[in-house]
Formats: C-alpha cells, sequence, structure tokens
C-alpha cells in the first residue's frame, strides 16, 4: 500500500521538473609536448587575466575606502567600479595591448575565463558580504600564482564548429587567430587537435541528436594529468530504466565500515545483508604516499628529481580520486536504476569532518572523506532524476542507529563502536546498521505518505542535492531564458533554431 503511494508521488513530482539540467562530462586529454606548452600558456594567461581583475577591482575599492576615512564624500568620491564580467572585458580589451603585449599568441578565450572567474569571485564576495549568498562567508578573491589550479574555459558560442574530429578520439583545441610566434603559425596543423585516451563516441552522438548542448570546455590540469571537462545541457527525458525494478523503495544507510547498507540486497553489489564493503581507496596507498612524502622532503627545493617526485605524488592522488569516482559511479547507475525512489540520510559530511574533533579521530575524518557520501549523494540524485525515479532525504536529526527498528523503541545514548543493535524492550538482535537502513526506509515511508496527504504541505523530501553554495556560471544567462520560453518537446530542439 505504501508503496503505491511513493510512486504516485515520484509521478506528479516529474511533472514540474525543468526540461533541462547542466552536466559535465570528463575526457582524459592526452596531449603532445608542443600541445602541452599551449595549453600551459593558455592557463597562464587566464591567470594573468584573473589577477589583473582583482588588482583592478581591489585598488578601486580601497582607493573609495580610503577616501571615505578622509571625509570626501558625493561626487568627488572615486567612481566605483562594475565588477561584472561585461564591464570589465571591454576594460581588458583596452588595456591588453599595453599590459599583455604578447596576447596575440594566446586564445581570447583565456584571458576571457580568467576575467569572468574573477568577476564570478567578486559577485560571491559581495552577495556573501551583504547576506544574500548561503553557506560560509566568501572573503575578496586572493591572487594566483603558478602552484595554482591550472585551468582555462573555451566558452562555445557556437561558432566553433565541431568540438570532436571525425575519429572520436580528439578534441579540437582552439588556437589564436592573429598569433606571430612561429611554434604556433607553422605547426597549426600539428597542434589544432589533442587526442583523447577514451572515444568521444557517446558524447559526440548526443551532440549530433540536440539531446546534449556544449556550452563551455574547461581544459585543467588535475592530478598530474590534462584533462577536458565539457559543461553540458541536457535536456531531461526522463525514460524508464530497462533493468527490471527490485523493488519500489529502499532505504540506505551510510557508513564507514560499510559503504552502503540497502534494505532490499542486490546479488552480486551487496552481501546477503544489504552490505557493501567500504573500499578504502585512499588507505589502500597511505604507505606509498607517506613513503613518496618522505622522498620530496629529503629533495633539495627546486630540484628536477623533487618536480619528478611531486608528480609521481600528484599522480597518486589523481589515480585514488579516479579509482573512487569509478566504484561510486558504478553503484549509483545500479541503485538508480533498481529502485524508485532511494530514501537516504541527509548527512552533514562538511560538519561531521570539520566540527567537534572530540567525538572524531583523524584517521576516523579521513575515512568519512575517502569514502565520498557527498559524491554518492550528487550523483544519484541526478542518476534518479534522468530515469524519472527520486531521491527522499531523512533529516539528519532522525536517530536513524538509536531507534529499534522492530519496536520503535529509542536508545539514549549508543557508542560507534557497538556493531550490534540490541533491543531492551522487544529483545531483537540486529547488525547496527542494518537496523539503521531499516529505520530510514521507514522514515522515507512516512514523508511520503504524509506529503501525498497533507493538501499544501511544506515538502520536506528533496529531489536532488541542495546546491547554496554555488553560483550559477555567468555564461548559463542568456541561454537559459530562451530556453524557458520554449514551449516545444526538448528533444526537437535544435540550439540554431
Ligand atoms: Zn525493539
Amino acid at each position: 500500500m505504501q508503496t503505491t503511494d511513493a510512486s504516485q508521488l515520484a509521478s506528479t513530482v516529474h511533472q514540474v521538473e525543468e526540461t533541462y539540467r547542466m552536466r559535465a562530462v570528463l575526457v582524459p586529454l592526452d596531449p603532445t609536448p608542443a600541445q602541452e606548452q599551449l595549453l600551459r600558456s593558455y592557463c597562464g594567461a587566464s591567470r594573468f587575466a584573473y589577477n589583473w581583475t582583482v588588482a583592478v577591482a581591489k585598488s578601486n575599492w580601497d582607493a573609495r575606502i580610503k577616501e571615505r576615512r578622509e571625509g570626501v564624500d558625493g561626487a568627488e568620491l572615486t567612481k566605483s567600479l562594475s565588477w561584472s564580467s561585461y564591464s570589465m572585458i571591454p576594460l581588458w580589451n583596452s588595456v591588453k595591448d599595453e599590459i599583455a603585449p604578447w596576447h596575440r599568441d594566446v586564445t581570447s578565450h583565456a584571458f576571457r575565463s580568467g576575467v569572468t572567474n574573477a568577476s564570478l569571485a567578486l559577485k560571491n564576495f559581495t552577495e556573501s558580504r551583504k547576506g544574500v549568498r548561503k553557506g560560509e562567508p566568501v572573503g575578496f578573491p586572493t591572487f594566483k600564482n603558478r602552484h595554482s589550479r591550472q585551468s582555462f574555459t573555451l566558452i562555445d558560442f557556437g561558432r566553433i564548429g565541431s568540438w570532436f574530429s571525425e575519429d572520436s578520439r580528439h578534441v579540437r583545441l582552439i588556437l589564436p587567430h592573429f598569433a606571430t610566434e612561429p611554434r604556433i603559425t607553422r605547426r597549426r596543423e600539428q597542434l589544432q587537435w589533442i587526442h583523447t585516451t577514451e572515444s568521444l563516441r557517446r558524447l559526440k552522438k548526443k551532440v549530433a541528436s540536440n539531446e546534449w548542448t556544449i556550452q563551455a570546455v574547461t581544459i585543467s590540469y588535475t592530478g598530474g594529468r590534462w584533462r577536458a571537462s565539457f559543461l553540458i545541457r541536457q535536456y531531461i527525458i526522463p525514460s524508464p530504466s530497462c533493468i527490471r525494478l527490485r523493488e519500489s523503495l529502499v532505504g540506505v544507510d551510510l557508513g564507514v565500515k560499510h559503504l552502503a547498507t540497502l534494505t532490499v540486497p542486490i546479488p552480486g553489489v551487496t552481501d546477503e545483508h544489504g552490505q557493501i564493503k567500504n573500499p578504502c581507496h585512499l588507505d589502500a596507498e597511505l604507505t606509498s604516499l607517506a613513503k613518496l612524502d618522505r622522498q620530496i622532503s629529503r629533495c633539495k627545493k627546486g630540484s628536477k628529481n623533487r618536480a619528478k617526485l611531486r608528480l609521481r605524488h600528484q599522480r597518486l592522488h589523481g589515480r585514488i580520486a579516479r579509482t573512487r569516482n569509478l566504484h561510486l559511479n558504478r553503484l549509483t547507475t545500479t541503485l538508480a536504476g533498481s529502485f524508485e525512489t532511494i530514501v537516504l540520510e541527509d548527512l552533514d559530511v562538511a560538519g561531521m569532518v570539520k566540527g567537534s574533533k572530540k567525538n572524531t579521530t583523524a584517521a576516523l575524518r579521513r575515512s568519512i572523506l575517502d569514502a565520498g557520501w557527498g559524491e554518492l549523494r550528487r550523483q544519484l540524485a541526478y542518476k534518479s532524476e534522468d530515469r524519472g525515479h527520486q531521491v527522499v532525504l531523512v533529516s539528519r536529526l532522525y536517530p536513524s542507529s538509536k531507534r529499534c527498528s522492530h519496536c520503535g523503541e529509542t536508545k539514549a545514548k549508543l557508542a560507534v563502536s557497538e556493531r550490534v543493535f540490541e533491543c531492551s524492550k522487544c529483545g531483537i538482535s540486529l547488525d547496527r546498521d542494518v537496523n539503521a537502513a531499516r529505520n530510514i526506509r521507514d522514515e522515507g515511508i512516512r514523508l511520503l505518505t504524509n506529503e501525498a496527504t497533507v493538501a499544501g504541505h511544506q515538502s520536506e523530501t528533496l529531489n536532488a542535492v541542495s546546491r547554496d553554495r554555488e553560483t550559477k556560471p555567468p555564461w548559463r544567462g542568456r541561454g537559459d531564458r530562451y530556453q524557458s520560453r520554449t514551449t516545444q518537446p526538448a528533444r526537437n530542439l535544435s540550439p540554431l533554431a
């Protein structure tokens, strides 16, 4: 009975859904040495423009503060500068010949992305100061140096043409139009396409069918490797999954010993109790990381050996992150495809790691981050949405571990070391995580039935992760407005129509 309620609700939730969503597709790159040199110069240019924007904004801001302190007011005050990218980009274009005479050897996209990112950082600072922005307070942007993350963004205004080569194995690298440097002008042909280590066939097909539209491409040096991140506008066409549903609803308890405990076991994914072991990707490499750290500390600063070891260190971290992501992706795809409704606990991961250090040891905090609960939730949210399914979040204050899932008796205290839940009232003895997962499932059902019966009731469930802390990238603006006006079915839309 309760399960039918849940499925009815799922269908009503999806009628009000927006027709598209932004997502990122990551592509590992394999540039030639000449291409890598060019990529590094683009990253440097982006950083240069970023720092220039921050410096201009800062000097204007400081000047006004100083004048106000000296009692200057009204018309005599230095005019305030608009920090938006629409004002900053023309300003940059007017001074670039003077401050960056080399700018013709770098694509204009690199400078634009630097200025845009800086004005976004300035906007976050202003909004945080006014109290408009949620989340942690944001300070005035700081300058970047060559040790900061290396990246630049190419924004697609529809004039770039195809991003992919004929063989689906190369991504377009935009070259500066008016380059004077012979290493670029002589070798345009060789520089134009960057080899990728993965096939782009799926991405190419989706873009060709207008299901996905590429908005921007960010190329970055992450984890010791180059990669491209395609920012994609995806039209949401909820399609029922091909896998037969196991059951309509599942409760999931996330933990450190067991990454997840499900109320419904899935053969091949979980054990017979519905538990999935935590693979502890970081723990497995801790010895190698410590060894590398020791070797690095013994090297002379600025030496070639140190640089080599640092690269190995970066790559090891990159590999750990990729393995974790692969594991989570496999798990979330199965989960999102197998259940119509997934009930999760709304864990405050940042708070658990940052908060009181009395209850958590360094090892536990590391394990929490290594498990990747936040990423698991994020992936589940969008994958469920793709299939027309939903994720329900249970309040973090709900005592899922302390309550008996059989009789409802709540214990006053339950130590983390107690792995078995023993009820003093009904005498049931259960694995701690299994008990918690059942409680989460029951609470999820309660939330869904309440919501369905109480009209006009404020929704307690969320269909996706709240993204309080992020601000929309500015280049989404125009396209979004265009999209909201159209009433045609999303699939037939051509980006040029
Ligand atoms: Zn009991």
